[in-house]
């Protein structure tokens, strides 16, 4: 640990040193998804964000327990379940696996825990029961709810208080509620809904026990680093936290973090907008690479704007770290030259930069500034040298993640991409064939049929270009 972390802590507003509870251990909750469905590329920003903090935390030497849960228990869940004729745990599970495929696809590394609400309803009947006797439960016809003023500083994360919050509420709504800020901690089952038994008859959880109840078991009381999306902030945060310190009698969490959301054009991106693109099309498309590489190529706290310039940015970006990767690795050594600066100290910046509120955009920065200066230098490299651009490039991987492990199958894709004629009244297979009747035509210094030949294929929109190796790569104009 011998590099400070700073963080913005929401509870604060402000940019804090990070101190865990206990020295090299950090104790990290993140909000996972609701499983009902292709998620869409909005969500990818709260699992991305969530993945280089465990990297980063990991890289600073913390041993991390890092939580992410799944929500497959729900309205929306149970909802879709039934239009599909199918149970809903197995309907949430289905999609708990796309789910998992699809944050693979982004290269994101395993959590410590992934818990499901299915399996933890032990741990939240008895997280409700200890807000009941501790006084901040209340039940009326079989469901739970909790009773919001008992805790005095209830708002303390979101900057709300319960006056303003009452006069913002329609008193008719919830008549059975003691205070309208009150919130549901256990509802009673519909008929024929899936349901689990508890001392207040069949039912299941609202949805913000779970996170309290998920943390508590697998982290204790007190947590270092609760995250999600800024729209998780209210009430779902401040509702984790009404819970945990009223059935827990403690502090639940030291810091909290929200990464901002991606925007599409000028509103939110939702599915109710229409705006659908699901991470599964998108990777299908462009490579989970590209994905993650917008969602950090941002720092996670800026709002984030989805544009075609912004994803042509991140092609273009991608294709010159990966084509920088694979061309490193045939790098020869020259010489005993010291090790350039720019070479040496390329991690120590990229980790100042991540030392600072997790800068992920300010760490690309410094690569790029490396990529530059190795380039440029690559037939001056020592031994040394060498070494170093290639633990830099590993550090890149390993800690940001913005380098995949297998480089070329990134190439490829993009290949697979400006190779696609099914806009072109040309096929691949013509286009090969001519490359080599040009290429016959060139040894054979028939250089008028190897200009026919390129003549033809520009006019079909066929970009050549001829490698200092003697080969010939294509592709379509875009
Ligand atoms: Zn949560």
């Amino acid at each position: 640990m011998g590099q400070e972390l700073k963080i913005h802590n929401n509870l604060s507003r402000k940019k804090e040193t990070f101190v865990p509870i206990e020295p090299g251990k950090v104790k990290f909750y993140s909000c996972g998804p609701t499983t009902y469905d292709y998620l869409h590329i909005g969500n990818a920003r709260a699992f991305v964000v969530g993945d280089l903090f465990n990297r980063v935390l990991k890289s600073f030497g913390y041993d991390v327990t890092f939580v992410r849960n799944f929500t497959d228990v729900d309205d929306k869940i149970i909802a879709r379940a039934k239009e599909v004729g199918k149970d809903a745990i197995e309907f949430a599970d289905h999609w708990v696996n796309e789910v998992k495929k699809d944050m693979e696809s982004l290269g994101m590394k395993p959590a410590t825990h992934t818990p499901k609400v299915s399996e933890t309803m032990p741990e939240i009947i008895q997280m409700i029961q200890d807000i009941i006797k501790n006084g901040s439960g209340y039940v009326v016809d079989g469901e739970v709810l909790f009773n919001v003023p008992t805790m005095k500083d209830y708002g303390k994360l979101s900057k709300k208080d319960i006056d303003g919050l009452q006069s913002g509420i329609r008193v008719e709504v919830d008549a059975h509620k003691k205070h309208p800020t009150d919130f549901v901690l256990w509802k009673p089952a519909k008929e024929g809904e899936a349901s689990w038994d508890s001392p207040w008859g069949k039912g299941r959880p609202g949805w913000h026990i779970e996170c309290s109840a998920m943390a508590k078991k697998f982290l204790g009381p007190t947590l270092d680093l609760h995250h999600g999306g800024i729209d998780l902030m209210f009430p779902h945060h401040e509702n984790e936290i009404a819970q945990s310190e009223a059935a827990n009698q403690c502090n639940f969490c030291n810091n909290w973090v929200h990464n901002e959301f991606l925007n599409f054009g000028t509103e939110k991106m939702s599915k109710s907008l229409g705006n659908v693109i699901t991470i599964r099309k998108f990777v299908e498309a462009y490579g989970g690479q590209v994905l993650r590489h917008v969602l950090l190529s941002v720092h996670y706290r800026a709002r984030l704007e989805w544009t075609d310039e912004v994803l042509q940015r991140a092609i273009d970006e991608v294709r010159r770290i990966h084509e920088f990767v694979v061309e490193t690795q045939s790098y020869k050594a020259q010489g005993s030259a010291p090790v350039p600066l720019e070479i040496a100290n390329c991690i120590e910046k990229m980790k100042d930069e991540l030392a600072n509120d997790f800068n992920s955009a300010g760490a690309l920065g410094q690569y790029f500034t490396f990529l530059r200066f190795v380039k440029n230098a690559k037939d001056s490299l020592s031994e040394a040298a060498l070494k170093q651009v290639h633990a830099t490039n590993e550090f890149m991987k390993e800690v940001i993640g913005l380098i995949n492990a297998e480089p070329s199958k990134v190439l490829k894709q993009f290949q697979k991409n400006e190779q696609d004629t099914s806009g072109t009244d040309i096929d691949a297979s013509y286009i090969e064939q001519l490359i080599e009747e040009r290429k016959v035509a060139k040894s054979s210094k028939n250089w008028a049929r190897a200009d026919e030949i390129r003549n033809e294929l520009t006019a079909k929109k066929v970009v050549l270009k001829d490698n200092p190796d003697g080969s010939t790569d294509w592709k379509i104009q875009g």
